[in-house]
């Protein structure tokens, strides 16, 4: 049987109550994702399918922050962004400050597959969903009462508009089918009491989003301005194609080197097409798991 694996984050950050409390929940639901994907890929679906299955799943869950379960904007907004990345294709999909679409991950895919675009915003990635018949909810479906106590604490301890404190979450997954592919996904509710309008990294391809079955696949998480400015998720694969290193190697240098003066937290998961993965992180947790041919699932928050 050929290598077929998949890794699946829930975000990093910094610790919190709500997740230490929580935290049977969170892992609950990185390992049903995790096994959703990896049943894609047994059955012989493509990594692409898996990326997208177990990222659908987690947009799902309340407890993570992307679709129902988003961060709240500083208006109380929901506003998400998605990407993904076929690597064996180099094409891909994104939307941002998306409203009202169920799986923004499946959006985002359609745009990668049915239009000659790459990345669609706000009112026009809604028409698209709108006019292909992609699941809609209604606001109050995103809108879960942790999210709502999270805004009021953030603005009350925080009255600067500018620098608003990161209270991070995403989801993303990386996986590798038997044909040999890598693909990547990334969906974030982005964080909360940020800017309506703001944009993070989960949409962007290259910062918290990247395949190329020659080098890997990295789904990004954090502070999404770092991810951004510091083009994490592409850096990974291109320090990799130009050392000729593992891909832990290639995601502690970026992550514990090259960028270790960010102030800010970075996570990031990625998957080689050989079934490789890297996992680096540099906050107090990261939440993730993951799986390769059939060993059990490995699941963790903490170091
Ligand atoms: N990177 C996401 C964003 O900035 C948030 C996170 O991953 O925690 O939108």
């Amino acid at each position: 049987m050929k290598n077929i694996a998949i890794a699946v984050h829930g975000g990093a950050g910094q610790d919190s109550e709500f997740i230490r409390m929580n935290q049977i929940a969170y892992k609950a639901g990185l390992v049903k994702a995790v096994n959703t994907g990896y049943e894609t890929l047994k059955q012989g679906g493509s990594a692409l399918d898996a990326v997208e299955n177990a990222v659908r799943l987690m947009e799902d869950n309340p407890i993570f922050n992307s679709a129902r379960g988003s961060a709240l904007n500083a208006k109380g907004e929901v506003e998400m962004d998605a990407s993904i990345m076929d690597g064996s294709k180099h094409s891909a999909g994104a939307v941002s400050i998306v409203r009202n679409v169920k799986n923004p991950v499946t959006l985002a895919r359609f745009i990668m597959e049915n239009t000659s675009h790459v990345f669609i915003s706000g009112y026009g990635a809604l028409e698209i969903a709108k006019e292909n018949n992609l699941e809609l909810e209604v606001d109050s479906y995103f809108i879960t009462e942790h999210r709502v106590d999270e805004l009021i604490k953030e603005r009350m301890d925080d009255t600067d508009d500018i620098k608003r404190k990161r209270k991070n979450g995403t989801v993303g997954a990386v996986a590798l089918d038997n044909a040999g592919n890598i693909a990547a996904a990334t969906s974030t509710g982005g964080t909360s009491n940020c800017l309506s309008g703001r944009i993070g990294d989960s949409c962007i391809i290259g910062a918290g989003c990247f395949a190329n079955n020659s080098s890997c696949a990295v789904s990004g998480t954090g502070d999404g301005e770092l991810l951004i400015t510091n083009v994490i998720a592409h850096s990974i694969a291109f320090y990799m194609e130009l050392k000729n290193c593992s891909v832990q190697e290639a995601c502690d240098y970026v992550i514990h080197q090259r960028n270790k003066d960010v102030e800010g937290d970075i996570g990031v998961i990625a998957l080689d097409a050989m079934g490789n993965f890297g996992i680096s992180y540099n906050s107090q947790r990261m939440l993730r798991a993951w799986k390769m041919n059939e060993e059990i699932v490995t699941v963790k928050i903490y170091k």
